[in-house]
């Protein structure tokens, strides 16, 4: 039934650092952060604490001597204990009114507005964001619940088809089940909170499973969603590790569905492992899978370069590259290729990297030593497969720092070429011209996001007809999708083109039931 009082949606707007206040508020919400470093987490199912013992640190990876948040780690047994207890709540949750979920998921998002500066902080300390960064992702999960309130209102109550002569005809959507909510580090705000609001608001209950790299985040809205209203039973955060755990969830009987945002290989896994069924279950489970992505940036002959050096540097080396959305590839025409290259690796070679509290640095860390090593290795291979025009050297401090790094004629069946890196490497290649550029875009496994930069109308039309991406976008940046405005999701192994912040995401929770009754 429609909420009379919902006004029409809008992007949240960001904070403009370069204001005293803002400036302030966020230095005191950095201080609070801080002074809660260390806290130990208990697991929470079915309203009980849960102690381990098994537990897991999560740093700082501008400084890994500092322990952001220590958490207890699930164990297979409780990963089952967390679905029984969601199976027995989904009935009563299910029959909760539309209308409530709406209002408690719009709760939830009003206490996200009020807290905005300190998740930030946390978003700074624990993922490695900058300012802006950190700003754009907690605006981004705002933007979620508010859209999927929204949207939740528009698809409950009946839904309009034809009415045959004689019959009362009625379709309603209902909630599928247990839900299991599996997101990435990268976005451990935003992505966590899109898939478990949609699963929540939808009546379904949620078991969300954090990325062990940002557990901190989680429990932090977990809180968010309690203080909103939403009963204990109606989700559990299972922090462990995904190794641990996962298949449990993935595998249980009562899991109805799947919503999985990370790597191809981890995405893959899980459709394969919830295609079988078990004994005792009675339906085919669900898998919304969003994966990784190899993303282009097509700079043609024409382009206004400075616009397109702006674009790609941003998408390369915003968030140290650890987008699925980043640019990896540059596919330029030779035309422009030199002075493109020229411009680019002179604005790479000046940008800031350090320490993501401090609102001077571009760029901060990456998110771990792992992830540094494979990167650096990535450069090591990206160095005999091309020319190495900025960055390469690690830097010397101690967080997980690695610079922005350009690798210059790169050919198509280069590693650094087809593989995600995720992290700041970007592989510029030389097109002959705009219809070998699109070849070489599409020459990949994943299908995620590209741009195009062009002056000339018709290529701009031949690359929405062929770019094949789930999110194509024309003069401007690869990155910072909004919600509303431009639905998300990838093509080819990039996933299952969900379309999150779409029109049609919140269907993927539902299923339809039809009926008609003669009168
Ligand atoms: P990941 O290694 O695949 O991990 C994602 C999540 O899966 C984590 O919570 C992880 O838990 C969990 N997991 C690991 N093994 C599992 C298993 N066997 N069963 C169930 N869950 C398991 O990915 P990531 O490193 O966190 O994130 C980076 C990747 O995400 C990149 O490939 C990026 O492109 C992709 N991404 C895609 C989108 C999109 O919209 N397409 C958006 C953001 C990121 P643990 O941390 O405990 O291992």
């Amino acid at each position: 039934m429609a909420t009379a009082t919902l006004t029409k949606f809008r992007n949240e707007p960001y904070a403009d650092f370069s204001q005293p206040a803002n400036r302030q508020a966020m230095e005191a919400a950095l201080q609070k952060v801080r002074s809660e470093f260390g806290r130990e987490y208990q697991l929470r199912i079915a309203g009980d604490w849960i102690s381990t013992g098994d537990k897991l640190s999560s740093v700082n990876p501008s400084n890994p001597r500092e322990v952001v948040g220590i958490h207890h780690k699930a164990t297979a047994e409780l990963a089952r204990r967390a679905v029984e207890s969601a199976w027995a709540f989904f009935p009563q949750w299910a029959a909760t009114p539309a209308a409530e979920r709406v209002h408690l998921l719009l709760e939830a998002s009003r206490i996200l507005r009020a807290r905005k500066m300190e998740f930030d902080a946390w978003l700074v300390y624990e993922a490695g964001k900058t300012w802006p960064e950190a700003e754009a992702d907690v605006s981004e999960a705002i933007d979620f619940c508010e859209y999927y309130a929204r949207e939740m209102d528009r698809l409950s109550g009946p839904q309009p088809v034809v009415q045959l002569p004689g019959e009362r005809d009625e379709m309603v959507y209902i909630p599928l089940g247990v839900g299991i909510v599996i997101p990435p580090w990268n976005f451990p705000l935003a992505i966590l909170v899109g898939m478990t609001a949609a699963s929540l608001v939808t009546g379904n209950t949620a078991i969300i499973k954090p990325s062990s790299e940002t557990p901190t985040i989680a429990a932090k809205f977990a809180e968010v969603l309690l203080d909103a209203g939403f009963p204990e039973r109606s989700f559990t955060l299972l922090t462990g590790s995904g190794s641990a755990v996962g298949d449990v969830l993935v595998q249980h009987p009562k899991t109805r569905y799947v919503s999985f945002t990370g790597s191809r290989d981890v995405g893959l896994r899980i459709n394969e492992l919830a295609a079988k069924p078990q004994p005792g279950q009675v339906w085919i489970k669900r898998v919304i899978a969003e994966m990784g992505g190899k993303d282009a940036i097509i700079v043609d002959g024409d382009a206004d370069i400075d616009k397109a050096v702006e674009g790609v540097l941003f998408s390369a080396f915003g968030y140290q590259g650890q987008k699925c959305s980043a640019c990896s590839r540059a596919i330029v025409d030779a035309k422009v290729y030199d002075q493109f290259l020229d411009k680019l690796t002179a604005r790479a070679k000046v940008l800031k990297v350090g320490p993501s509290d401090d609102p001077g640095n571009y760029m901060g860390p990456v998110i771990s030593e792992g992830a540094r090593r494979n990167i650096l290795q990535y450069i090591e291979t990206g160095k005999k497969e091309g020319r190495l025009v900025a960055g390469g050297e690690p830097a010397s401090e101690a967080g997980y720092f690695v610079p922005p790094t350009i690798i210059a004629d790169v050919e198509a069946k280069a590693r650094i070429f087809q593989e995600e890196i995720f992290g700041p490497v970007l592989a510029v290649t030389k097109a002959r011209d705009f219809e070998h550029a699109l070849d070489l875009a599409n020459d990949s496994q994943y299908g995620l996001t590209g741009a195009v930069f062009s002056n000339n109308p018709e290529h701009l039309r031949q690359a929405k007809e062929r770019f094949h991406v789930g999110n194509l976008y024309l003069n401007r940046k690869c990155t910072g999708a909004m919600v509303g405005a431009h639905p998300f999701g990838g093509f080819n192994m990039s996933g299952t083109d969900s379309k999150a912040g779409g029109p049609d995401y919140l269907l993927l929770f539902l299923q339809a039931k039809s009926v008609a009754a003669k009168v």
